[in-house]
């Protein structure tokens, strides 16, 4: 896809995701690989505001274009391409019950057969580290190694997919069941989970799962 396009797909992404309530403000932040770096949006601005020249180019090395500022996150951004090679595109926000979630300080468990969506039996929780910096992008690397989409402590949750739709509808998912969790986990801790038994299967229908979906 071209450039133009691609930066008005960021920018669809970014109003959905405020549409759906995942997100409020200037918080979070919306990627795709593009060449050998990626294209994001840039720092502070409310997405109401943002047009397609406003999206920034930041190479591998973190070289980006004279006169526009990318997200303070472009390093976890890029992090989560490292870690993942067939990560497209890279969605974060503040989402309330995931970031709540990340407060506790717990990964979401198999406590329903959609958590395989973000790829296995459990969606990790990344250790805290201040936003925008190194060990941040460090700490995501290692989390995102394991799982599609991440919470992170402190702060709110990462996902990731094949295309920008697909990361925006896990993170969607994510946010159901941090609340499913959160909702479940105030009557009875720990959870009842699915065991790890139950969960291999669904992983294997899920490497299938949705496949006839356009991209
Ligand atoms: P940016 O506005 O720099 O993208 O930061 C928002 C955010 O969520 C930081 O973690
Ligand atoms: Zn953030």
């Amino acid at each position: 896809m071209e450039r133009k396009l691609l930066s008005k797909k960021i920018i669809d992404v970014c109003l959905e995701m405020t549409r759906l309530g995942l997100n409020q403000g200037t918080a979070g932040n919306v990627s795709v690989r593009y060449n050998d770096g990626m294209l994001i949006t840039p720092t502070g601005t409310p997405y109401e505001n943002l047009t397609e020249s406003q999206i920034v180019f930041i190479d591998k090395d973190g070289n980006y274009e004279a006169g526009k500022v990318p997200s303070s996150e472009w390093r976890f951004h890029r992090a989560v391409y490292q870690a993942r090679p067939t990560a497209n595109a890279v969605v974060h926000n503040h989402a309330i019950y995931s970031t709540a979630v990340s407060i506790l300080n717990r990964p979401i468990p198999a406590i329903h057969y959609m958590v395989a969506a973000a790829g296995g039996s459990s969606i990790p929780c990344a250790p805290y580290a201040t936003f925008g910096s190194k060990p941040l992008s460090e700490n995501v690397f290692q989390c995102m190694k394991t799982s599609k989409a991440i919470l992170l402590q402190h702060h709110g949750m990462i996902a990731s997919e094949v295309t920008l739709d697909k990361a925006l509808w896990l993170a969607q998912e994510v946010e159901v069941l941090a609340h499913l969790y959160l909702k479940t986990l105030s009557i009875q801790d720990p959870v009842p989970v699915l065991s790890e038994e139950e969960m291999t299967i669904v992983l294997e229908k899920f490497k299938t799962y949705g496949s006839s979906i356009e991209e």
